[in-house]
């Protein structure tokens, strides 16, 4: 099996780059952060106090989150029901940015990771693939870009369905949640020492693409 990391902060551009990725090269897409948001919900809509650790621990295998693929779009179920669409608020996103911290959920939602690799070529975005789920990745890519240029990015998406959304807002959430991943101590956002990191600053999505087919191609023909 072929496995391709591509890790980086919030906004980069992972999902939309390893989608498109992933169709050209015929590999499936998995989303990481999707488990972390499944638990964020889990607690959010439970109204369990996740920043309590205590209550955290006790709660998390509770969340019974399993995935399923439509097609090519992944789903995430949590305790039966379909919470796909439910996920992608800025609550959840700072439920999980918190709740990822802590080592007990890093550690439930590791195996599932890690077995996905193990049934097909994948490419899976996270922000510790190359480092911790995957260390043996065929390829690992850390994707970064200018933190306004991250938040503007986020901001445009947000706004389609909520058109109050505030540039400052989003701006301050991405920041929050940078300092979040990189300074925690447990699997922090960090590049793996094997990692090409591309930054998309000034480039566009077109241009990220191909740079990352190049170097997909470059380490991955003859392998597959
Ligand atoms: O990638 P996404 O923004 O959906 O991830 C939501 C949150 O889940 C991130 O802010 C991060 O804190 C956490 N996460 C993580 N490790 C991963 C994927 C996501 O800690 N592999």
């Amino acid at each position: 099996m072929i496995s391709i990391a591509i890790d980086g902060p919030a906004g980069a551009g992972k999902s939309t780059v390893a989608k498109i990725l992933s169709k050209e090269l015929g590999f499936i897409y998995f989303d990481t952060g999707a488990l972390y948001r499944a638990l964020g919900y889990y607690f959010v809509n439970n109204k369990i106090d996740y920043t309590n650790v205590h209550l955290l621990v006790n709660n998390l295998n509770k969340a019974d989150i399993t995935f399923k693929f439509v097609g090519n779009e992944q789903r995430m179920i949590l305790c039966g029901e379909d919470i796909t669409d439910s996920i992608r608020s800025n609550q959840i996103s700072m439920a999980a940015s918190r709740i990822s911290a802590i080592p007990e959920a890093r550690e439930y939602l590791l195996n599932a990771q890690r077995e996905m690799a193990t049934k097909s070529n994948v490419i899976m975005d996270g922000r510790d693939i190359g480092t911790v789920v995957l260390p043996y990745a065929n390829v690992k890519i850390f994707l970064t870009a200018d933190v306004r240029v991250r938040a503007w990015r986020r901001f445009r998406q947000l706004r389609q369905k909520d058109i109050g959304i505030r540039y400052i807002d989003v701006l301050k959430q991405v920041k929050e949640r940078d300092k979040n991943d990189t300074e925690r101590e447990i699997s922090p956002l960090v590049p793996a020492k094997d990692a090409i990191i591309v930054n998309t600053t000034m480039l566009t999505l077109n241009r990220t693409i191909n740079k990352l087919i190049k170097i997909v191609r470059k380490r991955i023909d003859g392998k597959k």
